[in-house]
């Protein structure tokens, strides 16, 4: 089995119908609240392009299997299409329609010049040994076409997904195109591995800005992150960085639950091992330096900090009551629902929204972009600034909208991103 690294490892597969519906609500609240144009509304209550691939993949054993792949795009007005790609059971056209949505918020919260897309396999690639995994993902490439694209449509890693899977959807790509035409095409997928032409600093990138996301409300709040307890749900790409990138400020892992347990350790759980030992081992269960528990242990942990970092819908009207927190930072996409949502409100837990806390990763996908366009290769201080200084600004503007429409943070977010696709919607106006 070769299912390596991923940008968030997931729990269960249960199939996420409603998750369109989530995002509808939320963009509704926002749109209501800052009276959005109602054409921009129209238009941005839908995606542009849903593409639906079937196609068949030889398996090691000889025998040929279909599979399903989507690539939705929701907006490409401020920039080509941009969002990751994820191999999961559980993927489905509502569920990628969802995520797409959230791209195009993302990238115009952090105003990088992209629009918003996402895209999927549904299939759960820990079942498929390297090579099904290597020719499922060329195959899903050449039936993508040209619907992607350097300066169209730009995937990136996501739930399961990794560099290595994006180095083979850009050979796959390059192979497709004209010989003289591939040098400048190297950015058609971003989170590369480094030696492909991905960035330094874009492995850890949607877990640093995760943190970078927590500093500035630790500093608005007067709150002191060295001692701080947190909990992590998701021990992946982001779920580890962020518990790696935390330990310099002294703050302390106290449990973690992903597809494989949960452990609780009040005493603090080094963030360093657990990843030694995750890797390993495929997941937390069963690490020895911290006790077992279950889910419900897991949720009502009384720590200052928690970070979904995994599934969509984990904070809900179910799991809201029981959280002992003070802040909620969303590494995962859409991980509490509208119902969720309302009881952090009401329990006074602060939230750094999903399309602010972890936009870290899509944003050093620009700076892949950039430095792949001008063939520069930037140093890790470089992107490290860059990346902050940019979530800096984007966390201010969405406080700053919070304080002025008296709202709540994700609300606030929305009005932001809104705020920016109005004004160019209307600039623009409809062709013809
Ligand atoms: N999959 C990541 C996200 O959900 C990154 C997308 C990208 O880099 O394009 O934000």
């Amino acid at each position: 089995m070769a299912v390596i690294a991923d940008d968030k490892k997931l729990s269960s597969g249960v199939l996420q119908n409603n998750l369109y519906e989530n995002v509808n609500r939320q963009f509704n609240k926002a749109a209501d609240l800052m009276d959005l144009d109602s054409s921009v509304r129209d238009r941005l209550s839908k995606t542009t392009n849903e593409i639906t691939v079937n196609f068949p993949v030889r398996m090691d054993s000889g025998k040929l299997e279909m599979f399903t792949g989507h690539r939705v795009q929701h907006c490409d007005v401020l920039g080509p299409y941009k969002g990751g790609l994820r191999y999961h059971p559980a993927v489905n056209i509502n569920e990628v329609r969802a995520l797409a949505t959230w791209m195009t918020w993302k990238g115009a919260i952090t105003d990088i010049p992209f629009g918003g897309a996402k895209g999927g396999i549904q299939f759960d690639p820990s079942k498929y040994s390297k090579l099904e995994l290597e020719r499922i993902t060329r195959r899903f490439t050449f039936a993508l076409g040209n619907n992607i694209g350097p300066e169209y449509d730009i995937p990136a890693p996501d739930v399961n997904t990794n560099a290595q899977i994006m180095a083979w959807i850009l050979d796959t790509y390059l192979s497709m195109m004209p010989p003289h035409e591939r040098q400048r095409c190297s950015h058609v997928v971003t989170g590369k591995p480094i030696e492909a032409g991905g960035s330094i600093g874009r492995d850890k990138a949607t877990g640093q800005g995760v943190v970078f996301s927590i500093v500035e409300w630790a500093k608005d709040k007067g709150f002191n992150l060295d001692g701080a307890t947190y909990m992590v749900q998701g021990f992946g790409n982001v779920g580890s960085w962020v518990s790696k990138l935390l330990k310099p400020y002294g703050s302390k892992l106290v449990a973690v639950e992903d597809a494989t347990g949960v452990i609780i350790n009040s005493e603090g759980i080094d963030p360093d091992d657990l990843t030694i030992y995750v890797k390993a081992n495929g997941g937390v269960g069963g690490y020895s330096k911290a006790k077992p528990g279950d889910h419900e242990t897991f949720i009502k942990t009384k720590a200052d900090i928690f970070i979904p970092a995994a599934l969509e819908n984990q904070i809900t009207a179910e799991t809201a009551p029981l959280l002992n927190v003070q802040l909620v930072a969303e590494g995962a996409n859409g991980p509490t629902n509208p119902d969720g949502d309302k009881i952090l409100v009401e329990r006074g837990i602060d939230l750094l929204p999903d399309i602010l806390c972890n936009s870290g990763g899509v944003i050093v996908s620009y700076y892949e972009w950039l430095q792949n366009k001008r063939s520069e290769f930037w140093d890790i201080e470089e992107v490290d600034s860059k990346l902050e200084k940019r979530m800096k600004k984007a966390y201010i503007k969405v406080r700053d909208a919070a304080r002025n429409y008296k709202t709540d943070w994700r609300t606030a977010a929305y009005i932001v991103a809104l705020s920016r696709l109005e004004t160019v919607l209307k600039e623009r106006g409809i062709f013809p």
